[in-house]
């Protein structure tokens, strides 16, 4: 059976325990993935280090021209690359395509970064003194990344970090690592140095490793909740510069002027789209007024209508869940939404896939008549479990959501520029989507929310990602003339 190895300097390396990588489709073990030590990282961080005395040297030009050749190869290998990932993950591989192209814009950000890392300069602060300031790498970093977008999320990080200079050691979900070995290699085509990008494969062993080695100075974390919070602590307690972002419970509003057919389209695609395994999956409509009754109707007919297969087969919309235990997760979470009340409208529960009967499936689930009270409101499912709750008024609507302890994304549909507008004002929550059920910010905005969904206040990619892998430096300088020699005061200097 094939072992999935790390990536350290530029070349496959070993480690010694093992852990399995199934296929969700099949149910069947395909390899077996080293799990990294404490030592692996050791050797990694030694790797970086020492392409980064180099790396950090090099120019602007040499650094962007390899992130253009990185980014072609992207676009070559996509298909590959979705392969890769969805026979690992269970998405389709369209939408294993669609993350690298979000992914990959991430990277054309970076092609930009003569621009965006512009110092500024003040000419004549004081007489014959100018300021100008410009910003630095930091070293060694580290992006520690979730299962359920094995390149796209990696991608909010890496191309960021070392086009501004820094040396990389990525540490991706255990459950689909494939795809992280994949791009090391693409890098490597793209003329990257051998230890600007490094893998570490594994689970707590390698993050706690991560989270403590003094040679780390930043590290990037996405994942769930109380994970984030972990390493935000350990992290920062460690000296490190922290990004951590976590779990979600996203809502999207229905407003009665809202045309509830489109509404509940992109409602289900949003919901039931990678069997509601994002971060910005819509999780509970919730429904207002007189559209409650109507949107349930139309929903419970799309929900129905959801073509799940293997990610692999042509037509398929949605694949299995990632592991077994998602499955029984989900599957147990809809029952226990049953006993609390809620009224089961779709029940995914039990479904088989013809040839694939020990895939990890489970249909859309729709329920209906939540309330924020039951498991199914409060807890996030990570899976294909749509919740209808109600309320009165859109103000209603938006002090429910403000409730919710998590805050990555919203959206609203309506045919009122007035209602978006307090919505957007109003609501408690990072990205929101006006008429747009998934609202992933393009690369040159950041990505983050608000609450329980960031950890800190660093959000990621965009001009927050330059920010966070750099440090400025501010430099005042005088040039004098020799005829215009000026006296050195003794007291705190200030601008004449
Ligand atoms: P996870 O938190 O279980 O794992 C994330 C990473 O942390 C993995 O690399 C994993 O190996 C590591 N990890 C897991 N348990 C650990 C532990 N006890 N100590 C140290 N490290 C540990 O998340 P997941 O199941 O892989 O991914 C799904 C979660 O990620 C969901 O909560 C989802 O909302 C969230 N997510 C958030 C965003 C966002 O942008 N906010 C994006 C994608 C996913």
């Amino acid at each position: 059976m094939k072992t999935i190895q790390h990536w350290i300097n530029g070349s496959p390396a070993d480690g010694t325990d093992t852990a399995p990588v199934f296929n969700p489709a099949t149910g069947a073990e395909q390899a077996r993935v080293v799990l990294g030590s404490a030592a692996d990282v050791d050797a990694a961080v030694t790797a970086a280090a020492r392409a980064f005395e180099t790396w950090s040297e090099s120019s602007l030009t040499q650094r962007t021209q390899v992130m253009f050749a990185f980014r072609q190869l992207l676009v070559e290998h996509e298909e590959e690359l979705g392969r890769i990932i969805s026979a690992e993950h269970g998405k389709t591989v369209d939408d294993a395509r669609g993350e690298i192209t979000r992914g990959r814009e991430v990277v054309e950000f970076a092609c930009g970064l003569g621009d965006v890392l512009k110092g500024s300069f003040s000419d004549q602060v004081s007489r014959g003194i100018d300021v100008h300031n410009f910003r630095q790498p930091l070293g060694v970093v580290a992006g520690i990344t979730p299962f359920n977008f094995p390149a796209m999320v990696p991608l909010w990080m890496h191309p960021m970090a070392i086009a501004t200079g820094n040396t990389f050691i990525l540490k991706p979900s255990e459950r689909d690592p494939s795809a992280a070995n994949f791009v090391a290699d693409l890098y490597k085509q793209a003329g990257l140095p051998d230890g600007v990008f490094n893998v570490v494969h594994g689970g707590k062993d390698a993050v706690d490793a991560i989270l403590t080695h003094p040679g780390i100075e930043a590290v990037s974390f996405v994942g769930s909740t109380p994970i984030a919070k972990y390493v935000h602590e350990t992290a920062t307690s460690h000296g490190k510069r922290v990004q951590a972002l976590g779990g979600a419970k996203n809502h999207a509003v229905v407003l009665p002027d809202a045309d509830l057919e489109f509404a509940a389209n992109h409602i289900t695609a949003g919901a039931y789209g990678s069997a509601g395994e994002r971060c910005m999956a819509v999780a509970v409509a919730v429904a207002v007024g007189d559209a409650a009754d109507r949107l349930a109707g139309i929903l419970e007919r799309k929900a129905r209508e959801v073509k799940v297969g293997p990610g692999d087969t042509p037509g398929t919309e949605m694949g299995p869940l990632v592991t077994k235990a998602a499955q029984e997760r989900v599957e147990n979470a809809v029952g226990t939404a049953a006993t609390q009340g809620a009224t089961v409208v779709v029940d995914g529960r039990g479904l088989k896939v013809d040839g694939h009967e020990e895939g990890f499936f489970t249909g859309p689930s729709l329920l209906d008549h939540v309330t924020t009270d039951m498991d199914a409101y409060k807890e996030e499912l990570f899976g294909p479990v749509l919740a209808i709750v109600r309320a009165d008024s859109l103000d209603q609507a938006i002090d429910l959501i403000n409730a919710n302890p998590y805050g990555n994304g919203t959206a609203l549909f309506t045919a009122s520029g007035e209602a978006a507008r307090r919505f957007q004002r109003n609501i408690h929550v990072g990205m929101i989507g006006i008429n747009v059920p998934v609202p992933v910010p393009m690369s040159y905005y950041s990505f983050g929310g608000w609450k329980d969904s960031l950890i800190g206040d660093n959000p990621i990619h965009g001009p927050e990602g330059i920010r966070f892998y750099t440090r400025p430096k501010v430099v005042t300088t005088r040039w004098p003339q020799q005829a215009q020699q000026v006296s050195a005061g003794f007291n705190f200097p200030t601008s004449n």
